[in-house]
C-alpha cells in the first residue's frame, strides 16, 4: 500500500466514522499527482445507514428552536476561524489551487455560516387578523432528510453553499462529497461535532456515480442539491424529481466578458486575467470568453502583459486532473488549428519539483470565432477566448447564444452600455467592470439555463424557499367570533 499522508476518508453516519468492505480509491493531490489518501466507494447499503442515522437525529433536531439551533453554528464559525490555516491547507492540497485562494475559499465557508446565523432574522413568520377573531399563520417547516451533492472545485465552500442554511432552518443531512477531493469533508465533520451538532444532523456518504444515483432514487429523502457539471446536473434534476423530491441542480457555465474600448485600461485588464486565470480557471464564475467591442487592441495589449505574470506553482495552481490537463490544451491546439492566434500560450507547462503536477499556464487566445469549440464549451482552465464584433448588439447575441447562463460582465465607463448589458445578457450573475460577479450574501447565488434547473437559488434568501416548506394555520380564538365562514 502507498503511504499516504492522510487517513483514509471514511463515511460519516450517526456522529462516528465507519467503514466496511466498500471499495477503495486512490485520492490524488494534482500538486504534484502524488497519492495522499484513500476514499471510499460507498454501496446503496451505506446510504440507507445514513439516512436512518438522519431520520432518528431529524426528529430531535427539527424540534429544537431555530435560535438554539444556530448557535451551533455561531461556534462553528468561531472553530473555522481558528482553525483556517490547516482547512487551507487541505483544500490548497487536494484541489491544487494555491493557499491563498484555499483560504479565500474558507472564508467564504465562514461568510455562508454567518449567514445561517441570521437566519433568525429572516424566517419569522407571517401573522395577519384576517377576519374578526381569526388570524392566519405561517411557519416555514423543514422538509427531513436531505442531501447535498458537491464537485471538486470548490471542495470547503461549495458544501457551505448548502450546510449551515439547511441544517439551521432544521433539516438533517447527508453530504456526498467529489471522490476527487474528500478529504475536507471528513474536516467538516468533525468540526460540525466539536461545535456541538447532534449525532445524526449531519453525514458524509463518500462515493461516485453509483452513491448519486441512490440518493436520487431513495424515499428516505426529501430535497436533494446538486452543484457540478451541466450532463450530471441534467440527470440528478430529472431522477430525483422522478423519484417526487425537490431539487436544484447548479450545472456548468461559459461566461462572456463583453469588454467597449473606453473601459479602464488597467483595471479591465487585471479583472479579466484574474477571472480566467484564479483557481487555474476551474471557477463555475470564470470568464472564459471576452468579446470584444470595436477597437480593443490596447486592452488586449494589457492583458497580455498581465497574463505573462500569471506562473504555474507560483501564483497559479493545478490543474485538477491529468485528463484536465489534456482536455483544456486539445481545445487550445484545435482552436489554433482553425486560424485562432495564441498570445500567452499555457500548453506543456512544468513546475520545477513538481514535475508529476497536472499544471496549464495562463492562455490568452485572440480571434477566436463564436463557432469553434473554444468559444461555446465550457474549458474549465485558465484560459480566455477572445472574439472579435463591431457592435454591442453582436456581442449581446454571441453571450445570448450561449446553452449556459451563469455570469456575464460587461467593463465599460458608459452608463447606458452598462446598462444596455444589465438588461439584455442571458445569465442569472451580472457584473459591471467586475470579472467575477460572485453576489455576496445575503444575495443569492445561481444561474440560468442550462447553467441550473429548479426554481430556487442555492444560497441567500432564496434558499430559505428550497429548504423549507410553508405550514399555512387559520386559528379561531375565541367562540364568539362572527366568523364562520370556512369553519
Ligand atoms: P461533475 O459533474 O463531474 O461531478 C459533480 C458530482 O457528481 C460529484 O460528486 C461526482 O461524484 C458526481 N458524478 C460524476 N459523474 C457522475 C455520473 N455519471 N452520475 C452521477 N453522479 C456523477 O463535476 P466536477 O467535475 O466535479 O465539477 C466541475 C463542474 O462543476 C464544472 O462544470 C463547473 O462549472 C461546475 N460547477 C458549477 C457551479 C455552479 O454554481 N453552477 C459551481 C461549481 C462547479
Amino acid at each position: 500500500m502507498d503511504k499516504i499522508k492522510y487517513p483514509e476518508v471514511k463515511n460519516f453516519i450517526g456522529g462516528q466514522f465507519t467503514a466496511n468492505g466498500q471499495a477503495r480509491m486512490d485520492v490524488l493531490s494534482p500538486i504534484d499527482g502524488t497519492v495522499i489518501s484513500k476514499v471510499l466507494l460507498s454501496k446503496k447499503s451505506d446510504l440507507d445507514a445514513a439516512v436512518e442515522a438522519a431520520e432518528k437525529a431529524y426528529k430531535l433536531w427539527s424540534e429544537i428552536p431555530i435560535k438554539e439551533r444556530v448557535q451551533v453554528f455561531y461556534r462553528y464559525k468561531t472553530l473555522m476561524e481558528k482553525n483556517i490555516d490547516e482547512l487551507s491547507y487541505i483544500t490548497h492540497l487536494e484541489n491544487g489551487k494555491t493557499i491563498d485562494e484555499a483560504r479565500a475559499e474558507v472564508e467564504k465557508s465562514i461568510e455562508l455560516t454567518e449567514f445561517a446565523c441570521s437566519l433568525p432574522q429572516l424566517v419569522g413568520g407571517e401573522i395577519l387578523e384576517v377576519s374578526k377573531g381569526v388570524e392566519c399563520r405561517i411557519d416555514h417547516k423543514p422538509l427531513g432528510v436531505v442531501a447535498s451533492i458537491a464537485p471538486f472545485n470548490f471542495p470547503h465552500m461549495v458544501p457551505h453553499w448548502t450546510i449551515p442554511n439547511a441544517i439551521a432552518l432544521g433539516n438533517a443531512m447527508i453530504l456526498k462529497p467529489s471522490e476527487q477531493v474528500p478529504v475536507t469533508s471528513n474536516y467538516i465533520a468533525e468540526m460540525l461535532k466539536e461545535a456541538g451538532l447532534p449525532d445524526g444532523v449531519f453525514n458524509v456518504v463518500n462515493g461516485d456515480k453509483e452513491i448519486v444515483e441512490a440518493i436520487c432514487d431513495h424515499p428516505g429523502i426529501s430535497a436533494v442539491s446538486f452543484v457540478g457539471s451541466t450532463p450530471i446536473a441534467k440527470v440528478v434534476y430529472i431522477r430525483s424529481t422522478a423519484s417526487l423530491k425537490r431539487c436544484v441542480a447548479l450545472g456548468g457555465a461559459k461566461n462572456h466578458l463583453i469588454v467597449l474600448p473606453d473601459a479602464n485600461v488597467d483595471m479591465t485588464a487585471s479583472n479579466v486575467a484574474a477571472s480566467m486565470s484564479g483557481c487555474a480557471g476551474q471557477r463555475c464564475m470564470a470568464a472564459s470568453a471576452m468579446v470584444g467591442v470595436g477597437p480593443i487592441d490596447h486592452i488586449v495589449e494589457k492583458l497580455v502583459e498581465e497574463a505573462k505574470k500569471i506562473v504555474p506553482g507560483k501564483n497559479l495552481g493545478s490543474v485538477i486532473s491529468k485528463a484536465a490537463k489534456e482536455r483544456i490544451e486539445r481545445y487550445i491546439t484545435e482552436a489554433e488549428k482553425l486560424g485562432a492566434k495564441v498570445l500567452v500560450d499555457g500548453r506543456n507547462a512544468v513546475v520545477e519539483n513538481k514535475e508529476g503536477g497536472f499544471y496549464v499556464g495562463p492562455t490568452v487566445i485572440d480571434y477566436v470565432k463564436p463557432e469553434m469549440a473554444i468559444a461555446k464549451e465550457e474549458v474549465f482552465g485558465p484560459v480566455i477566448a477572445i472574439m472579435r464584433t463591431d457592435s454591442l448588439d453582436e456581442a449581446i447575441a454571441i453571450e445570448n447564444s450561449s446553452n449556459y447562463g451563469n455570469a456575464a460582465s460587461v467593463f465599460t465607463q458608459n452608463g447606458s452600455y452598462a446598462r444596455y448589458v444589465m438588461e439584455k445578457a442571458s445569465a442569472g450573475m451580472v457584473g459591471v467592470n467586475i470579472g467575477v460577479p460572485v453576489p455576496r450574501e445575503p444575495f443569492s447565488f445561481g444561474g440560468w439555463n442550462e447553467s441550473k434547473f429548479g426554481t430556487s437559488d442555492i444560497t441567500g434568501k432564496s434558499s430559505i424557499e428550497f429548504w423549507t416548506q410553508l405550514k399555512k394555520t387559520s386559528i379561531k380564538w375565541s367562540a364568539e367570533a362572527r366568523t364562520n365562514w370556512m369553519s
